[in-house]
């Protein structure tokens, strides 16, 4: 099965109501949903604080202490989608950095509920 991380915005995940990992996210990752093409285990998940500096050395450490590589790195849905958006990056360009600092594909969204 495999390992994924998943990021999520710290600035939504603060403002909604049981986040991180309130359902939807894990739910997805657990079932195959979504961003997700099959079942898969979350063995991190990363909270993003602004202005979002130190997230890429956050995943990384992670997996370092964790001693558990992901295979795959999700931005979550709300990290994506939200808006207002993120005022200091977006998805796209956190992705494209992630993977080249990470060397680990980066997903952008994890799940597609409501
Ligand atoms: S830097 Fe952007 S993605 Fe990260 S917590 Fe702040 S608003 Fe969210």
């Amino acid at each position: 099965m495999k390992k994924v991380t998943v990021v999520g915005c710290g600035a939504y995940m603060d403002s909604g109501y049981g986040c991180p990992g309130e359902w939807r996210c894990l739910k997805a990752a657990a079932l195959g949903e979504g961003k997700f093409d099959e079942p898969v285990q979350v063995t991190g998940f990363v909270k993003c604080e602004c202005p979002g500096r130190a997230m890429v050395t956050t995943v990384g450490m992670g997996a370092k202490l964790s001693e558990i590589k992901p295979d795959v790195i999700h931005l979550s849905s709300c990290l994506a989608n939200a808006k207002p958006g993120c005022p200091y990056s977006s998805a796209e360009e956190m992705a494209k950095l992630l993977q080249t600092k990470t060397g680990i594909p980066v997903v952008i969204g994890t799940h597609e509920y409501h």
